[in-house]
């Protein structure tokens, strides 16, 4: 059932052979697919479920508001969400809807960032902002203050200490809090990790934060330190660096108070929530749940500042992939099988077929579950002779199509019945029978992070469900890059249905998108970011609170530079002046030009 107990996190469930989302009405993804493409929407879809982020923030908040009673600790919790990791309007404005009340505030990460988040930060909710700044976004940071956020500018080294004092002196009135990042010598694990330790690109070590405090304190600013912050490195597979590090900056936010930090009340533990992609159990992302993970920031923490007397912190995150990642999904058409063609139809024996031909097909009317093992074996070591006798001109291309159809199609019938075999030849023979899987998308734009660093995401077809999936599949994206490919995996091997696309539609989702891809998807052969559709379900059924169209033809061009409407005319100006078109064929061709320049760059299927 593609690991969905592992990563689904009963956010679907299957029923009578489709894959439904597992939330009131529960709507099937294939009735919610249908309705849109209804619309003559075609190509890949990226669906969001506003239902999804609400779940994931209440969750965040549940078990670390839960921690803090459970523990008695004497401060409170509070979250940002790092815009870094999805600044789409489709997500954020659902996210800050889904998070009314809670004071759940934005993270911004650079200058566009934070015009955003002083737009867009809700009232009474903290906003935090981190990476490199200029005077200029330092200034912004004070304008915030000025507007009335409860800003925090974190300083990732003394230069931007240095510019705040700069700024304080021409707008007094408006300090922002101070931050300080920490470069800690506890790093992280996983794909992520260099984000913490002593290496990392980021924050201050122990002398330099000595010299900021010294710093401060000679302008008379200590009071405006509030936070300490670090972040080891995002998708944190194991939970013992992050012990590590809250140890770590606990006594360096002890020491700070005990020298004279009067106001330092907040330790920003960063992002680095990790989420299960994994789709096989021997593969599991991450050694710790949300309420391990709680716990231990809470426990840690108030141990440390009750050993040493001093007040204890309020706690901040900036998880973003743990909030994102689950509201998104995408669903593309399946366009096309790329071994059909093995079918018992393309066999064409001819009067006279070489023996070792006709052997094979002997081997594939004869064969049996007693016979399946020696008969693969026999037919793979006959394959092999045939070819050779093909290079060396004694068979021609028919008998060597012919021995290639057949010895597949004995592999394919013989492989169920092989149920002794070792594993290693089963994976082996399913390697031979690799189905290649068109998918109406681009992997460099919807899952740029499997290109870029092997990351895996579930995959499954959301519906034939009720039938056994048989083919080992290789997925190809639509773009001409041999990298927009996902092999088979004989580790995380992935099964598709056997579906004739002429009669049938079939339908992959890819799940967990919903963090990091959509920004980071590149625009490679000019494919852009799919349709999107936000939908919310109710008790009786569903609707789209959003439907936003992939860019146009015209619109693709003109993004990347050229004058669209240019364009167009040029193309215009071509079919009415070419002396092959008549003036009926010219009209014809004019308003199919036209049509194609407002649709979208992704196929169009028919079905
Ligand atoms: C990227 C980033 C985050 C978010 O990390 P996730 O692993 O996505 O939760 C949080 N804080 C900072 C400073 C970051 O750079």
């Amino acid at each position: 059932m593609y690991g969905l107990s592992l990563w689904g996190d009963d956010n679907f469930k299957i029923k009578n052979g489709h894959l439904h989302v597992d939330y009131k009405s529960a709507p099937s993804l294939l009735s919610i697919i249908k309705q849109i493409r209804n619309r003559d929407i075609r190509g890949p879809i990226l669906l969001r479920f506003p239902h999804l982020i609400h779940k994931q923030i209440d969750s965040l908040f549940t078990h670390f508001n839960r921690a803090i009673q459970e523990n008695h600790y004497p401060a409170n919790f509070f979250a940002v969400f790092p815009l870094k990791v999805n600044q789409f309007p489709g997500f954020v404005y659902n996210l800050l809807e889904q998070s009314e009340g809670l004071h759940y505030g934005l993270e911004a990460g650079s200058k566009a960032e934070l015009v955003l988040a002083m737009a867009l930060n809700p009232k009474d909710a903290p906003l935090t902002v981190n990476g490199f700044k200029d005077k200029e976004m330092i200034t912004l940071g004070f304008l915030a203050r000025q507007m009335g956020h409860n800003i925090t500018l974190t300083i990732e080294g003394l230069t931007e200490l240095e510019m705040i004092i700069e700024v304080a002196k021409e707008m007094p009135e408006a300090i922002p809090n101070i931050g300080i990042r920490m470069r800690l010598h506890s790093g992280g694990s996983g794909n992520w990790a260099k984000s913490g330790g002593m290496d990392a690109k980021f924050g201050l070590t122990s002398t330099e934060l000595l010299e900021a405090i010294d710093l401060l304190r000679e302008e008379k600013m200590l009071e405006s330190l509030h936070m300490l912050h670090f972040h080891i490195g995002s998708q944190m597979s194991d939970i013992n660096p992050l012990k590590k590090a809250l140890r770590e900056v606990g006594n360096i936010y002890t020491d700070l108070i005990k020298m004279g930090a009067s106001k330092l009340r907040a330790i920003n533990i960063g992002g680095g929530l990790a989420i299960e992609y994994s789709q096989s159990k021997h593969a599991k992302n991450r050694n710790y749940t949300l309420a391990e993970f709680s716990n231990d920031v809470v426990f840690t923490l108030k141990s440390i500042t009750q050993n040493k007397n001093v007040p204890s912190p309020d706690i901040y995150t900036e998880s973003g992939r743990f909030i994102a990642a689950p509201h998104a999904m995408l669903i593309s058409p399946v366009l096309e099988l790329f071994s059909h063609d093995y079918q018992e139809k393309s066999i064409k024996l001819k009067e006279q077929n070489p023996p070792l031909v006709m052997e094979l097909y002997d081997l594939l009317s004869t064969l049996t579950p007693r016979n399946a093992t020696e008969f693969v074996h026999d037919a793979i070591d006959h394959l092999e002779s045939l070819l050779t006798l093909f290079d060396l001109g004694y068979i021609d291309l028919i008998d060597r199509s012919n021995a290639e159809v057949i010895t597949h199609l004995i592999i394919k019938k013989a492989l169920p019945l092989m149920v002794h075999a070792p594993t290693e030849e089963l994976m082996m023979l399913q390697q031979k029978l690799q189905e290649r899987y068109l998918v109406n998308s681009s992997f460099f734009q919807s899952i740029p992070d499997f290109w870029g660093l092997q990351q895996h995401f579930p995959v499954m077809p959301i519906h034939y469900l009720d039938k056994k999936a048989l083919r080992p599949a290789t997925l190809w994206d639509i773009s001409c890059d041999s990298d927009g490919e996902i092999p088979f995996d004989d580790k995380a091997p992935l099964f598709l249905h056997d579906i004739n696309l002429d009669e049938e539609e079939y339908f992959l989702g890819f799940f967990l998108l919903g963090a990091y891809q959509e920004v980071l998807g590149m625009n490679h052969n000019l494919f852009t970011h799919p349709t999107q559709v936000v939908v919310a379900i109710d008790d009786e059924s569903f609707s789209f609170t959003e439907i936003q169209e992939s860019d146009t033809i015209v619109n693709i061009l003109s993004d990347i530079g050229y004058d669209g409407r240019n364009i167009e005319a040029v193309l215009k100006e071509k079919i009415n002046t070419t002396p092959l078109l008549n003036a009926t064929q010219k009209r014809d061709t004019l308003t199919k030009i036209s049509l194609l320049l407002t649709q979208n760059g992704y196929l169009r299927t028919t079905n």
